[in-house]
């Protein structure tokens, strides 16, 4: 049985392979722990081992276990599961990063909810990226309104754009998909200030997202065994 911390160090290492094979610098791609469904002990020891990004899929959840380690004040905690609009006022007041915007109506609720003592929150768009009617996101085309009405509200920092790509695709497929979200993310980063961020890439698709300009990949299972 390995520990969360040796799971933690695998991670890493597969993520500076994959950044040297890609030619970019070992700190341009961070790794966020996803911890859903697991119990706040689990991110005490990721802690521990000196870890500070995790990310929650379920808004009570995740306050609850933001709550409880609030000791621990440099987490920087990410919501990255869907958001209903009687929840946007928790998200608000205890998350760090929103990765999983794509509604108008969320994103000023969102704006309006968050507590003045709070640094902005940070924002990626997620995009729907293989059309997928089981997924979240918006499609691409309908980027541009939404980056519109998010970019100007002061309370949120429009970071970068989030994407799940279909599981199970082929090379050329994953090829395809990756390239659109690269050219996407190029797109704004050139033109906002503060857009850096590509949150793509899991457990399967690491090596292929970090090839393609991926910033943050997301991994749950390889750290913290599966959940029930
Ligand atoms: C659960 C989840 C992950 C991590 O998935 P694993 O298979 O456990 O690595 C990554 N991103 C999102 C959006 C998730 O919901």
């Amino acid at each position: 049985m390995q520990t969360i911390a040796e799971r933690l160090q695998s991670a890493y290492v597969r993520i500076e392979q994959a950044t040297d094979n890609a030619h970019r610098p070992r700190n341009s791609v961070k790794l966020l722990a996803v911890s859903k469904t697991k119990p706040v002990s689990d991110i005490s020891q990721a802690y521990e081992a000196g870890h500070r990004l995790f990310g929650e899929n379920y808004v009570q959840e995740g306050v609850e276990k933001i709550i409880q380690l609030q000791q621990l004040s440099d987490i920087e905690w990410h919501m990255i599961g869907p958001i209903q609009s009687n929840k946007t006022k928790l998200v608000a007041e205890h998350f760090d990063w929103v990765q999983s915007l794509d509604r108008a109506k969320i994103a000023r609720r969102l704006n309006e909810q968050r507590p003045a003592n709070l640094p902005p929150l940070n924002c990626c768009i997620q995009v729907n990226i293989n059309d997928e009617a089981s997924k979240s996101g918006i499609p691409p085309n309908q980027l541009p309104e939404l980056v519109e009405i998010v970019e100007p509200l002061p309370h949120l920092t429009l970071r970068g754009l989030m994407a799940i790509p279909k599981a199970n695709m082929d090379a050329v497929e994953q090829e395809t998909t990756l390239s659109m979200l690269e050219e996407l993310f190029g797109e704004y980063r050139t033109k906002l200030s503060n857009f850096d961020t590509l949150s793509v890439g899991m457990s399967d698709d690491v090596e292929a997202a970090i090839q393609h300009g991926s910033t943050m990949v997301r991994i749950g299972t390889a750290i913290f065994g599966a959940r029930n």
